[in-house]
């Protein structure tokens, strides 16, 4: 026997750990890779509209850890690692 959480089916949009609003469908938000929890990339994530875009088209592999996490792993620098070297993103862009 499985039990359904509760607090799960109520709310199956989940709040930004920063701002505390819902994050959307639609919501350009980031989870993070620790604890699975979302952030607005616009709530302090240093994440831009572009690489956004190029993470949900699959071009680019982001790492995110919200604010506990970060704290928790010891991820003082570069709480955001783009895999995008090998792919040539940023010799196109430049
Ligand atoms: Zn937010
Ligand atoms: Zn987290």
């Amino acid at each position: 026997m499985e039990a359904i959480n509760d607090s799960l089916a109520m709310s199956p949009l989940h709040p930004c750990v920063e701002c505390g609003k819902r994050v959307q469908k639609n919501s350009k938000a980031v989870q993070c890779e620790s604890c699975d929890k979302w952030c607005h990339i616009r709530c302090g994530t240093r994440i831009d509209a572009t690489t956004y875009e190029q993470m949900v088209e699959g071009n680019v592999d982001l790492f995110w850890f919200c604010r506990v996490a970060k704290k928790y792993i010891d991820l003082e620098i570069g709480m955001v690692i783009l895999i995008a070297l090998a792919l040539g993103l940023y010799v196109r862009q430049m």
